[in-house]
């Protein structure tokens, strides 16, 4: 039997990979999005598919449709985007999971929601496991993101235990790959585009700081795996590569893997920026017998022909690239020179 499944931020980055993957597998996809940092380019090729089917709408409003699962997806990821219009992300974390869970409710549909590595804030245990309930600041710049996911995974469990609703709740560590919004500031994509342009390489704070890196096909596989578990699984669930590296770590593979000339340059470190990170994924293992199998420099290689290809279609010709947090300056690559709150703005916002 086909499944109709829904997607809510199928058009960014990983909702992008996850419709694809579920299409293959034989089930009709609608995907649900606002186009705030996802692109219609995302899902070009899923669109002459009959089971696929998008839908232009903001989870934050009520939505009535017929479906067999839903995907939570939908909510900027990076610092830059979700801090762009902090209430706005909060409302998507909040009103965007009631909404989803009143369909689900209503449907009686299985629900999975994409949590993050960051309800654990700024981590004072390490690795960080499921049972740790975090060290986050609730009035910070980052906390409209932080304490958006974390209510929405109270909310979450409410449902589950008020009514009895099957969840399956993941939180995912950082992830990177081919899709992966070339303007949204987050380290694998900055420091590749930079190298491929020949801008130097901007490392905020000493660089000593740590992230564990998953590759998106790795983390589709383990929310997939997560979804379908046969049994009651509620998680959370870590989903993320527990190879643990230093971002100037990072910075040395890109130069190297670009053979990119570009200089890498200090930058003030952002307020609040997590220190270490990285998943216990035993759960995951143990569970769904899901582990990650890509390695950071195959992961790398393909992300870069993908940038590669990317920047010389010409896509990327007004590509600002750097941060619009306190301290960062942003430089003009090619193209007109934008201004103000203009420049912070997700590029895709009028697709
Ligand atoms: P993304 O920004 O590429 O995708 C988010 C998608 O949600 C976009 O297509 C955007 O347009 C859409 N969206 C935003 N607000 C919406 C709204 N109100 N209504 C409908 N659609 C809306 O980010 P991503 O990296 O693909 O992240 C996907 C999910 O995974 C997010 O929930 C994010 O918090 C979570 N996550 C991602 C990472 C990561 O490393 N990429 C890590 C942890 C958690
Ligand atoms: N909702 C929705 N689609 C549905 C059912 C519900 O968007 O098919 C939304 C609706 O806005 C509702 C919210 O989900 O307010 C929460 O639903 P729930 O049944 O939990 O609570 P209600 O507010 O209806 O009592
Ligand atoms: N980072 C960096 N240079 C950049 C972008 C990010 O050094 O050009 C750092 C950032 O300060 C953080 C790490 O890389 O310590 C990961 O940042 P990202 O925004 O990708 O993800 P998150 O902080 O949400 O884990």
């Amino acid at each position: 039997m086909r499944k109709r499944i829904l997607v809510t931020g199928g058009s960014g980055f990983i909702g992008s990979h996850l419709c694809e993957r579920l299409l293959e597998e034989g089930n009709e996809v609608v995907c649900v999005d606002n186009f705030f940092t996802g692109t219609k380019y995302n899902i070009k090729h899923l669109l002459d598919d009959t089971f696929f089917e998008v839908i232009r709408h903001d989870i934050c409003f009520p939505l009535y449709l017929e479906v067999d699962e839903i995907y939570n997806l939908a909510c900027p990821a990076s610092p830059i985007h979700y801090q762009h219009d902090p209430v706005q992300t909060t409302k998507v974390n909040v009103l965007g999971a009631i909404n989803m869970l009143g369909l689900a409710k209503r449907l009686k549909v299985k629900i999975f929601q994409a949590s993050t590595s960051e309800v654990y804030g700024n981590p004072d245990v390490h690795p960080q496991k499921e049972e740790y309930w975090g060290n986050v600041n609730p009035i910070g710049p980052r906390s409209c993101y932080d304490e958006g996911k974390r209510c929405a995974e109270t909310l979450f469990f409410d449902y589950h235990r008020q009514h009895d609703m099957d969840i399956r709740v993941a939180r995912i560590f950082n992830t990177y790959g081919p899709r992966m919004h070339p303007k949204d500031g987050r380290v694998v994509s900055n420091f590749i585009v930079q190298a491929l342009i020949g801008n130097p390489i901007t490392i905020y704070g000493d660089g000593m700081q740590t992230r564990s890196f998953c590759y998106v096909d790795d983390l589709v596989n383990g929310i997939i795996g997560l979804m379908n578990y046969p049994e009651m699984f509620t998680g959370p669930v870590n989903l993320g590569n527990p190879v643990e590296k230093t971002i100037y770590e990072l910075a040395e593979m890109v130069v190297e893997l670009t053979g990119s000339k570009s200089e890498i340059v200090f930058k003030p470190l952002p307020t609040d920026d997590p220190v270490r990170r990285r998943p216990d994924i035993n759960l995951a293992k143990k569970k769904l017998d899901w582990a990650p199998e890509v390695e950071l420099e195959t992961g790398l290689r393909a992300t870069i022909e993908y940038f590669d290809e990317f920047l010389r279609s010409g896509k990327g010709k007004d590509l600002v690239l750097t941060d619009s947090r306190p301290g960062h300056k942003r430089a003009r690559v090619n193209g007109k020179k934008r201004t103000g709150s203009d420049m912070s703005k997700p590029a895709s916002r009028a697709n």
